[in-house]
């Protein structure tokens, strides 16, 4: 059963019409790539402009209404997408890679992102009260206007509605561009969502980056720019955005490292997260584990302990219930993460290929990769500093904590990191010296709160948000004072 996506398939939504596009593109299984999964629209400069045009026309009346009748759709939205789950969970693993569990657990995320940022929203929309003796004054809100929304494909779907429902809760109109690989789960997901909404709320192009990219920030109506993508994307439409001074949220590559202390457990639970921290979605999460750094009297024993964990992944298609990782999701990924391995080998360091094949006859059919640790490998080298994006883990050794924190920092990006420690009060310290969004203490994970996110900083990007979420990121303050 795949859902409704055939309704979606080569498609793009404009002012509540699902438009067929003429020219489109193959969406493919990466667990078996003479499997096409569907099609996704290129739609054409005239596309975007009127997806632009249908959001803008409909912003003025959406800001105008009520918190409590946003929040009111919202819910009914989310009850729309319940019944939806269990019949497209395949249909993320066969456009994405994921396992079972994996897509499951990011379709679900979706429909709590909704629950929570609706039931956020009626308390954090009421003005905040500043009145002292001199002058009584508040901060109240307002949408910003049309916003738009653009996604990467490694988490399709949570990246797509972390952005989406917080910017239309606030008031605001989006045209969302998916990723290409991988959009049919998403377009899927939001044909629910937008027919809760009048049309030209939520609008949706797909196709080219560039292309859409251009219109999207060149065009004087469109007031604000969600990217979660990579860093040299990022730069792209920063440049391009500036013409027109728009709000801007950027969410970008990372290279997070971890930090193994002289008195880290190393128990079952901690290879088991740091395993979970390295290999989630194949590695390819932009703050999954990227560089382990162990104290040198623990080394050979940790090394050893996550050979252990690594030798336990099941690798395979994603659909089969016993796979624990799947394929890379496409061919440039696959590509690029397989010359990085092989110039790493070339260069003398010493590469760990671990994990079991789920069906070898099929290994080659799809972008398989088995999990691996690499040893005998100097920080300088060109794996430990590339956003690499695979389930590939370059572990090195330091005598000095000073060291190890040296080599954290050294990078361009300031996502995410964690240290591993049976000393609460250190790593607490030692977050204060980690250039690093979020720092762990003994796990390398996601905030359960899906309200809560902290920006990247350095080259990762950066945004605004707070213990409110992203709903402060998506409405302009301004002050009344009588
Ligand atoms: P990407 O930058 O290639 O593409 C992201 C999106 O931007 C896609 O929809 C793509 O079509 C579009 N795009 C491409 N060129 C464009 C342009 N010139 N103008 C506007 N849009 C354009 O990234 P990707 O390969 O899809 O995703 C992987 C990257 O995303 C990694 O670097 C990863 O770290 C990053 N990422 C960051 C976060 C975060 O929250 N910081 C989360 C997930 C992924």
């Amino acid at each position: 059963m795949i859902g409704v996506f055939p309704e979606v398939s080569g498609r793009i939504l404009i002012n509540g019409d699902w438009k067929k596009v003429s020219k489109t593109k193959k969406v493919i299984n990466p667990a078996k790539i003479e499997e096409v999964v569907g099609e996704v629209a290129l739609c054409s400069t005239q596309d975007v402009d009127d997806a632009i045009k249908a959001a803008s026309d409909v912003f003025k009346s959406w800001s105008r209404t009520s918190v409590e009748e946003r929040a009111d759709r919202m819910r009914q939205a989310s009850e729309k997408l319940s019944p939806l789950v269990e019949e497209n969970v395949s249909l993320l693993v066969r456009e994405n890679g994921k396992t079972l569990v994996e897509s499951k657990k990011d379709l679900l995320r979706c429909i709590q992102v909704m629950n929570q940022m609706a039931d956020t929203l009626i308390e954090w929309w009421k003005p905040v009260d500043l009145s002292g003796a001199l002058q009584s004054v508040q901060i109240r809100r307002r949408a910003r206007g049309v916003t738009a929304v653009i996604s990467p494909w490694n988490s399709p779907l949570i990246l797509t509605f972390k952005r989406v429902i917080p910017a239309v809760l606030a008031g605001n109109t989006v045209v969302i561009k998916p990723a290409t690989n991988c959009p049919l789960t998403v377009l899927t997901f939001l044909k629910a969502v937008a027919s809760s909404f009048p049309p030209g709320v939520i609008n949706i192009v797909t196709g080219s980056g560039a292309m859409i990219g251009e219109v999207l920030c060149s065009d004087p109506r469109v007031k604000a720019i969600c990217f979660t993508g990579s860093t040299d994307t990022g730069k792209t439409i920063m440049r391009q955005a500036a013409s027109t001074v728009k709000k801007l949220y950027m969410e970008l590559g990372g290279n997070d490292p971890a930090l193994i202390l002289p008195d880290a457990a190393l128990d079952r639970t901690d290879i088991e997260r740091i395993r979970g921290g390295v290999l989630r979605a194949s590695g390819q999460v932009c703050s999954a584990i990227k560089r382990i750094y162990v104290h040198e009297s623990r080394y050979v024993e940790f090394v050893d302990k996550l050979k252990s964990g690594f030798e336990r992944v099941v690798v395979g298609n994603g659909i089969h219930p016993d796979t624990t990782m799947g394929p890379l999701n496409n061919k440039g990924q696959f590509d690029y993460v397989k010359g990085l391995v092989e110039r790493t080998k070339q260069s003398g360091a010493q590469v760990a290929e671990l994990g079991q094949k789920l069906n070898s006859d099929s290994w080659e059919e799809g972008y398989f990769m088995n999990p691996s640790i690499v040893t005998n490998i100097s920080h300088d080298s060109e794996l430990v500093h590339a956003e690499q994006f695979g389930p590939v883990i370059p572990v090195i050794p330091y005598t000095e904590l000073s060291q190890a924190i040296e080599m954290a920092n050294d990078t361009q990006y300031g996502l995410r990191a964690s240290v591993w420690t049976s000393d609460e009060r250190k790593a607490a310290e030692i977050a204060d010296y980690l250039e690093a969004g979020a720092v762990f203490h003994n796990n390398h994970t996601i905030f359960k709160d899906l309200r809560l996110d902290f920006p990247g900083i350095k080259e990762s990007g950066f945004s605004k948000e707070t213990q409110w979420g992203s709903l402060e990121l998506f409405t302009d303050s301004y002050g009344f004072a009588n």
